[in-house]
């Protein structure tokens, strides 16, 4: 891979964003890296992702493949852990671009724990992430509702359920798993969702962390999303989603896919 300054890197992809006449800056720039260097060749393929043929979607933006996607946010947790974090993003610039509309380039389904923000621990900025937070990334109508309007409309081909260490709604999960009250009709609806994707885990003392259930409820997740969504089980079949479980370590910052 060739190292480019960040000047050049900007000017390189100015220059694909003009021919490719991508007009969102949101896409465009957005991920210029500062600690790790996006190859070339991933910059242009992303340009020439043919646009989707949903009659949902509008056809003035280019969706962004799903395995650049996964890149760039795989990229973007190296800079968050290293400390390195992009400088662009967060203008007023960049906010009056985004007034014309949003075309996230993924959306992360994570946890509501305040020490998982996705845009923070992607190191992405305004515009490129479509984040749908609940304890546990538990499921009901309305998340899912919330992540098929996203499918439908805006673009993002890449859906990530993003679990993580130390989650106190897996905690909350484990110790009612056997008919326990979590504190509230809410509350015990929430852990509801959780428990049947953890079930088989219930005869084994809890691992540390929580670990080994986090990571097995965000796969149950990921596969519950098609199970439950007619519209996210028919665009993962197409071939225009995919859906990849991840899971945050609160220690050391890092996501492991
Ligand atoms: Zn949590």
């Amino acid at each position: 891979m060739k190292r480019f300054d960040n000047g050049s890197v900007l000017l390189f992809i100015l220059i694909q964003a003009a021919i490719a006449g991508v007009g969102s800056t949101a896409t465009s720039k957005s991920d210029v890296p500062v600690g790790d260097v996006v190859s070339a060749g991933a910059e242009k393929s992303t340009a020439a992702t043919p646009i989707l043929s949903s009659p949902h979607q509008k056809s003035e933006f280019k969706s962004i493949a799903p395995e650049v996607a996964l890149k760039w946010l795989q990229h973007g947790n190296t800079r968050f852990t290293k400390g390195t974090f992009r400088k662009d993003g967060v203008s007023s610039e960049d906010r009056k671009h985004l007034t014309e509309g949003q075309h996230p380039h993924s959306i992360v389904l994570s946890c509501s724990d305040s020490r998982v923000p996705p845009e923070l621990v992607f190191d992405q900025k305004l515009g490129e992430i479509f984040a749908v937070r609940t304890a546990g990334e538990a499921l009901d109508s309305t998340v899912i509702a919330s992540i098929e309007y996203a499918v439908s409309h805006l673009g993002p081909q890449l859906v990530v359920v993003m679990g993580h260490t130390q989650c106190g709604a897996i905690k909350a999960a484990i110790s009612t798993i056997n008919g326990g009250d979590a504190g509230s009709d809410h509350l015990n609806k929430l852990v509801k969702d959780i428990q049947p994707r953890i079930d088989l885990l219930k005869r084994v003392p809890a691992s540390v962390d929580y670990l080994t259930e986090a990571w097995v409820n965000a796969k149950g997740v990921a596969a519950d999303l098609a199970k439950r969504s007619k519209i996210i089980d028919e665009k993962i079949k197409q071939g225009q989603l995919l859906v990849v479980p991840a899971l945050y370590h609160i220690e050391s910052g890092k996501v492991e896919w």
